[in-house]
């Protein structure tokens, strides 16, 4: 990893993507087309490497490696070559009769020189997905992987210079202070994962530049479990979400509000899930993931008392691997796992009288990244849908609802701003510009001045042509 802070470099790197930019680098459909093949062919030829980096930071199993970093990432890459034609294509619009002769269109045009700044729980996929829409979009990009997830952030920064040129997508590796620097750079667009504390200091440094920037934060995403359910199925879903990369998943039902009476036999079912995915000792089970280092794992023991009443299941540490076992526990709205996103394996759950209290403590915190109900009463689902305001939700089910490119994934308020994945990347990427042309063969006289007695007639034409 570069150590020393190169300013030099990082600011030569942005000079030359800016040169190769007004120099039409990336512009043409084939362009765009070639980057997201090379794109498609790193990964092919080197995911082996991926995901054993990945295996190291996080103990990232295969097939959760497959599914949600290099797999996910090449259905996103198929789904925008065969889409690429038509997003790229002019809109013709509707235009106003009153300026006859006319005609208005919509040209997406890239944005510029792109900064893409990711976290370290899918540190390969929220790098390339984002890339994915900056480069159809036509646009040069520096990538600034997760220093957190050291391994995956070196084969990235190994391997993108062997499939792209310099020119169209760079990677600066590093910490707070490459990431400062990189700030304060003339970006046309700085994209950013990770914690709302860290999203705060992206949005300040960008104003300064006046760069818009895309937020994707976290937050407490809650569960209800209400009414008519099948407990069974409930349980097996939501243990495969919470627990899937050791609950490190920005989505993750980060906790549980259940009918009181529901709640016995759907801890017994929970228990018995984990046990069935992750066998008696989840440390020697080689599909379950670690905790990604010291820091998160203190500050997740934080979350619970090992000795205490409200620990219901599992809150095995192991320090030296790194190691918390699937846990569960009891938990009201102001226990200490209530206060702040989880973030890991911990899944407090509480239960409530109905579904107004459920709705009362999703309430407390801040808008969520993502809301899940289990139930088979459409008046819940309906009401859920139409009460919580997250930035996506998925019915039951959990983190599913990202799989799909159709949906802009992103958050709201606290959880964050803008979202992408499929058209919706394509557009973030984009400047959308309006473009009206007019011909010369009429020239209706009414608005030159002198304007004297020409209201009346202006009103007139407009309450008829628009
Ligand atoms: P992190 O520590 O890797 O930080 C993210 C990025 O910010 C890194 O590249 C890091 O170098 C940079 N950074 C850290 N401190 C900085 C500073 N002071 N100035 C400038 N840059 C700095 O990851 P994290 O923030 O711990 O990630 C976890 C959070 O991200 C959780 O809240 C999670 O919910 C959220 N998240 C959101 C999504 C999403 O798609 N919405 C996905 C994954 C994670």
């Amino acid at each position: 990893m570069n150590s020393v802070p190169n300013d030099n470099r990082i600011q030569s790197l942005f000079n030359h993507q800016e040169k190769a930019f007004l120099e039409g680098e990336n512009r043409t459909y084939q362009e765009r087309r070639g980057h997201l093949l090379s794109l498609r062919k790193l990964i092919l030829e080197n995911e082996d490497q991926i995901l054993e980096a990945l295996k190291k930071d996080l103990g990232k199993c295969q097939f959760e490696g497959i599914i949600s970093e290099t797999l996910f990432t090449i259905k996103e890459i198929d789904h925008t070559l065969k889409k690429l034609k038509k997003y790229m294509k002019k809109r013709w619009v509707f235009s106003p009769l009153l300026q006859f002769p006319v005609w208005s269109r919509i040209r997406p045009e890239p944005l510029g020189k792109i900064l893409i700044i990711s976290p370290w729980n899918y540190p390969f996929q929220l790098l390339m997905s984002p890339l994915i829409g900056a480069l159809a979009a036509g646009n040069v990009v520096i990538l600034k992987p997760s220093e957190v997830s050291e391994a995956t952030s070196k084969v990235i920064s190994e391997l993108v210079p062997k499939y792209f040129p310099e020119s169209v997508v760079g990677v600066v590796e590093g910490a707070v202070e490459e990431t400062q620097a990189l700030l304060s750079l003339p970006f046309d667009h700085i994209f950013y994962t990770g914690n709302g504390v860290v999203g705060k200091i992206v949005m300040e440094k960008a104003a300064q530049n006046l760069c818009p920037v895309t937020l994707e934060l976290g937050g407490k995403s809650p569960c209800v479990i209400m009414g008519n359910n099948d407990l069974d199925l409930v349980a097996k879903r939501l243990a495969w979400g919470k627990f899937f990369n050791a609950g490190q998943t920005c989505v993750a039902p980060d906790y549980v509000l259940i009918q009181e009476e529901l709640y016995p036999r759907f801890v017994e079912n929970l228990k018995k899930y984990i046990e069935e995915f992750f066998g008696k000792n989840p440390k020697d089970s080689s599909d379950y993931g670690k905790i990604i280092n010291k820091r998160h794992l203190k500050r997740l023991e934080s979350y619970f008392d090992k000795k205490g009443d409200d620990l219901i299941f599992g809150g095995e540490v192991d320090e030296e691997k790194d190691y918390l076992s699937p846990t569960i526990l009891r938990a009201n709205v102001d226990s200490p796992s209530m206060k702040e996103e989880i973030f890991g394996p911990i899944l407090p759950i509480i239960s409530v009288a109905n579904f107004d209290e459920a709705l009362g403590a999703v309430r407390r915190h801040p808008n969520p990244l993502a809301a899940y109900i289990f139930s088979q009463d459409n008046h819940y689902i309906e009401r859920f849908i139409e009460e919580v305001p997250s930035g996506g939700m998925c019915i039951n089910d959990s983190l599913v609802h990202l799989t799909n490119p159709n949906l802009p994934f992103g958050g709201r308020g606290a959880s964050g701003m803008g979202s992408y994945h499929g058209y919706k990347s394509f557009q973030t990427f984009s400047h959308m510009k309006s473009i009206m042309g007019r011909g010369t063969f009429l020239d209706l006289p009414v608005r030159y001045p002198p304007y004297k007695g020409k209201i009346s007639l202006i009103r007139r034409l407009l309450s008829w042509f628009g």
